[in-house]
């Protein structure tokens, strides 16, 4: 097992085009750490280079202390699980565990002790005599697993390895690697564009964005789950993760007696102390715009409000999503959408557009599936001001964040 570090990693594929930009990144010993970001933001890459498949343009990593720029792939005794788990079809589950330990010249009684480990971990000791056309999908990604861990390697690199599961097997499946992880507790570096999987899975996780003139760097944002839910550093992070996406407006910050008021979205609401301390210098932004910040999961019950007028907008429902447990809500609020200049930077340099990155002129808050409500009602969303975020427009960040 082995710690890797990424110092100051880029990557120009031939003919030019920059995928990743200025990377640092300390992966722990036995951390789960998750590479996640928007389609294009540079995460194969990044793995594709701890692997070897890919040449390091600027920058160094290194398995454990040593500099493996130059070290053949098969050299860096990492494994790799991708999405199209390729098992030889001719062989059986048994053959292709041991397949690669055959290949090492290692001791039968050896490979035997360590397939059998290997598939009592994945409880497919019962497969081992079959092809693997005689498995169901859930089953031969275990098997691909089970070629990984049976190398005992310093490290296990996942790209996407659910992907081609259906969603059912998927959800159980990301438990199991769960389990594997918390029994093997090998480093593991994951992609995926799915924010769950990385939420679920990550012991911290790693926010990317498409490399753009603006901003050649990808990394945004590395911390454990919880962390980057509740203080996302910028509105990137903001945007990304959570789902709905949060909900922003712009606003101006003013200062009275003591007391500090945010005006958005037509109101005039009081900020609890909790909120200000989140976000130390914001006095510094009193009289100027900035970007609220609000989880469709922050708002009181809709349809409740109780508590001071002034602290409740009310929207029209637009959508309303019911999903069993709860409910979201999408309402129509007619505000100036958010788009900051590295925002915008983003979207022209890729031609992407505005909302894939989460649709910001709308309003959704998610609300318990005891709350009846349907498009066209008119609906009152009460504010708790200690659960605002706020962001400098000016670059992006959470006020008291600094880019990185
Ligand atoms: P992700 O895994 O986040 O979807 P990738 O790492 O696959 O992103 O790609 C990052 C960027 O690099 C994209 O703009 C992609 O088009 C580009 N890219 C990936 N592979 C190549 C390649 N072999 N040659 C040129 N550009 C590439």
């Amino acid at each position: 097992m082995a710690e890797i570090t990424l110092s100051d990693v880029g990557k120009i594929y031939p003919g030019g085009t920059r995928a990743v930009g200025d990377v640092n990144l300390g992966i722990e010993d036995g951390e789960f750490l998750v590479l996640v970001g928007p389609s294009g933001c540079g995460k194969s890459t990044v793995l594709r280079m701890i692997a070897g498949l890919e040449e390091i343009s600027e920058g160094t990593i290194a398995i454990g202390d040593q500099v493996v720029n130059d070290v053949q792939p098969k050299d860096r005794d990492i494994a790799m699980v991708f999405q199209n788990y390729a098992l030889y079809p001719h062989m059986s589950v048994f053959d292709n565990l041991a397949f690669g330990l055959k290949l090492r010249k290692m001791a039968k009684d050896d490979i035997k002790a360590r397939v059998e480990e290997a598939a009592g971990i994945l409880e497919i000791t019962e497969f081992l005599d079959r092809k693997p056309k005689a498995l169901s999908g859930g089953q031969r990604q275990r098997v691909a697993m089970g070629r990984a861990i049976v190398r005992e390697p310093k490290a296990f690199l996942m790209d996407e390895p659910l992907s081609n599961l259906d969603a059912k097997l998927r959800v159980q499946m990301r438990t199991e690697l769960g389990r594997i992880h918390t029994r093997l507790a090998t480093t593991t570096v994951y992609v995926t564009h799915d924010q769950v999987e990385a939420m679920t899975l990550g012991t911290r996780v790693a926010v990317l964005k498409p490399v753009s003139e603006a901003s050649p760097d990808n990394l945004q944002q590395v911390a454990p789950p919880a962390e980057l839910f509740h203080e996302p550093v910028n509105l990137f992070v903001a945007g990304f993760i959570g789902s709905p996406a949060m909900n922003m407006v712009y606003g101006t910050l003013e200062g009275s007696n003591g007391n500090v008021y945010a005006n958005f979205a037509g109101k005039r609401i009081h900020i609890a102390q909790r909120a200000l301390d989140r976000h130390p210098g914001i006095e510094n932004h009193l009289g100027k715009e900035l970007v609220v910040g609000i989880r469709p999961g922050d708002f009181e019950e809709a349809g409740v409000a109780h508590g001071d007028p002034e602290e409740v907008i009310e929207a029209n429902v637009d959508v309303a999503e019911v999903l069993g447990s709860e409910t979201f809500v999408h309402y129509e609020l007619g505000e100036r959408p958010v788009i900051t200049p590295d925002i915008a930077a983003l979207l022209a340099d890729t031609g992407a557009d505005a909302s894939t990155l989460g649709d910001t002129t709308k309003f959704a808050s998610r609300v318990s599936s005891d709350v009846r409500v349907s498009p066209g009602d008119r609906v009152k969303l009460q504010i708790d001001s200690s659960k605002l975020h706020f962001f400098d427009p000016a670059d992006g960040y959470r006020v008291g964040a600094s880019p990185a």
